[in-house]
């Protein structure tokens, strides 16, 4: 059997972990090492809503290479449950069905893979709910 590889990944990309500023609550994702609202530099670590409402988005018709196999690809802003904005694409849709308010839930997915030798990355998508 053969050795699946993974490429190194961080926690923001798996669970939708973004820094909340302690000093005016702003929250960022990703994460930033200073606040671009106030200038801080102390954050607490918050888990993002899974769950939101796509905000905008667009079709992304001619992808790189190598993610000729997902195109036409949409890629969204989603509105989470809390109000915050986070980009990604949006996966297994039909293109008709994105559409600017439609409910969507964050998954965790292969982004692509890396030559021969199987490295394979990882990242947040969003599904259309239903
Ligand atoms: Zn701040």
């Amino acid at each position: 059997m053969p050795v699946q590889r993974f490429r190194p990944y961080t926690a923001q990309r798996y669970r939708l972990e973004a820094k909340k500023c302690k000093k005016c609550g702003k929250i960022h994702f990703p994460p930033r090492l200073v606040c671009d609202k106030c200038g801080g530099r102390d954050f607490e670590t918050v888990i993002l809503p899974e769950r939101g409402k796509i905000f905008t988005y667009t079709i992304v018709r001619l992808p790189a290479d190598e993610f000729k196999y997902y195109k036409p690809i949409p890629v969204a802003i989603v509105a989470l449950e809390n109000g915050v904005k986070i980009m990604g694409q949006i996966t297994d849709a039909d293109i008709q069905d994105v559409k600017i308010g439609q409910p969507v839930h964050f998954v965790f997915r292969k982004m692509r893979e890396e030559g021969k030798r199987g490295l394979i990355q990882y990242s947040y998508k969003f599904k259309i709910d239903g």
